[in-house]
């Protein structure tokens, strides 16, 4: 049975900084993911990259891949993580493997809300339907965050309209980003506005504007933008840090290690899996990988281990 040093789990910008860095600590290193890139391959470009601003995401995917390419890999969804004495068990679809330590960098997915009188389909930047979109699609974007200013920025010259209904007062992602949805002609925003649909007309949406005025909007593609929640169903519940963000708490204290509780000795978190104000940048994702293939590294050290 092949013990690793450390297992990383999901292959977004967390992980593979936290595996390419393990690896150039002289750690003996598996990765294993559901789909490289993680959440790049549902956006166009990104600003945050300080070295290298608006990169395309496929191009930023290549260099990733270039990476790691000398580092063992392997493509399976994991289901289960248990602990048996030292040695993490990490139970996946192709074959179950075992670890002295492990970094979760699983990341986030859509939240899909339910809109009540609306039975119609819901995309969200997972499964939206990019290829297929044509001139006569309007489309009815909820939420104005960077997702929602991603699709407008991938789609407006595609499609007939769009409209964008924020919550709040004000859009997200960067000026630039901003800036340029709003330049285009066919895209309109509702701001301090909510949406309602009715059974009777399926294709169309109420939008309320704070002082409750109100606007019919019709559309062909509903897209919810409305957040995004951490990808932690494949561990024990005791392993995060509250019931409802279930996110993985990062606190580790050695005392209070050895069993399943949310401080258990050798299971780390990177990017945007963990529970914090900051998250939904590749950056730093990439910047909390390599914190904790450092912290992976000091603790095998410390614990006597490292080969
Ligand atoms: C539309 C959109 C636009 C964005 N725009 C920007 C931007 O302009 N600038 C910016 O900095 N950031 C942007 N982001 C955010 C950025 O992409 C994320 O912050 C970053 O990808 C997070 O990295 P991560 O490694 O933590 O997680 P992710 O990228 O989410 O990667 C996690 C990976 O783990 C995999 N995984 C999950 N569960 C399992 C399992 N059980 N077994 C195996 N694998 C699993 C997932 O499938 C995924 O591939 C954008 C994101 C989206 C969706």
């Amino acid at each position: 049975m092949r013990v690793y040093d450390v297992i990383v789990i999901g292959a977004g910008p967390a992980g593979i900084a936290a595996s390419a860095y393990a690896h150039r600590l002289g750690l003996d290193t598996l990765l294993i993911y559901s789909k490289f890139g993680g959440q790049l391959n549902y956006t166009h470009n990104l600003y945050s990259v300080i070295s290298a601003s608006d990169i395309y995401c496929t191009a930023l995917i290549k260099l990733y891949f270039d990476l790691v390419h000398d580092i063992d890999k392997i493509e399976c969804e994991i289901s289960k993580i248990h602990k048996e004495e030292d040695v993490f068990v990490v139970e996946g679809s192709a074959s179950t493997f075992y670890s002295r330590t492990v970094i979760v960098c699983t990341g986030r997915r859509p939240q899909i809300p339910e809109f009540d009188g609306y039975s119609g389909e819901i995309f969200s930047f997972l499964d939206f339907p990019y290829s297929t979109v044509t001139k006569t699609d309007k489309v009815l974007i909820v939420g104005g965050g960077y997702t929602g200013l991603d699709i407008c920025e991938m789609i407006a010259k595609k499609v007939n309209s769009i409209v964008v209904v924020e919550r709040s007062n004000r859009l997200g992602g960067n000026k630039e980003r901003q800036m340029r949805a709003r330049r285009e002609q066919n895209v309109a925003f509702f701001f301090e506005s909510v949406v309602q649909f009715s059974r009777e007309i399926p294709a169309a949406a109420s939008v309320f504007t704070k002082n409750k005025q109100c606007s019919t909007i019709e559309f062909s593609k509903l897209f919810a933008c409305v957040g995004t929640k951490p990808n932690t169903e494949f561990l024990d519940k005791r392993l995060l840090s509250n019931d409802n963000a279930f996110s993985i708490n990062m606190n580790h204290n050695e005392k209070q290690n050895e069993n399943m509780s949310p401080f258990i000795a050798g299971l780390y978190a990177a990017g945007d899996v963990i529970d914090r104000p900051i998250t939904g940048y590749a950056t730093i994702a990439e910047s909390s990988g390599l914190e904790a293939a450092i912290a992976v590294y000091n603790f095998l050290l410390n614990k006597g281990t490292l080969r």
